[in-house]
């Protein structure tokens, strides 16, 4: 499992310097690989628009 960037992502860039593994990409809407999300939830918390969500 890991957490997921859905479509609400405005590329706002502020989750990707959070994450301490280095799990997010940027893009028209950014993405985690879910290889190396820790489950942290750092992202998630940062995220204004509330795209970020754990996955199922
Ligand atoms: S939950 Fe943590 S490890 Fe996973 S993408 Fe977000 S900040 Fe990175
Ligand atoms: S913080 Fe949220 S809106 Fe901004 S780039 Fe990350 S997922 Fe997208």
């Amino acid at each position: 499992m890991a957490y997921v960037i859905n479509d609400d992502c405005v590329a706002c860039g502020t989750c990707i310097d959070e994450c301490p593994v280095g799990a997010i990409s940027a893009g028209d809407k950014y993405s985690i690989n879910p290889d190396e999300c820790t489950e942290c939830g750092t992202c998630a918390s940062v995220c204004p628009n509330e795209a970020i969500h754990l996955g199922e």
